[in-house]
């Protein structure tokens, strides 16, 4: 959950979708409308495909 630093309006991912500029990650409060910016965590989630592997596991 993010919080709008402006009017502190309690945000999802599904209010709002984050994007990215050459100023870093960010998302718009549907709100407001002010500009948040968002902690690069690492890479971007969209660079790292979710792969599931079963557990080779022999008995
Ligand atoms: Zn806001």
């Amino acid at each position: 959950m993010w919080t709008c630093i402006r009017c502190q309006s309690e945000l999802t991912a599904k209010d709002t979708l984050p994007s990215i500029d050459s100023f870093g990650v960010y998302f718009m409060c549907p709100v407001c409308g002010r500009r948040n910016s968002l902690r690069n965590i690492g890479r971007r989630a969209q660079d790292v495909p979710l792969v599931l592997a079963p557990l080779d596991e022999a008995d």
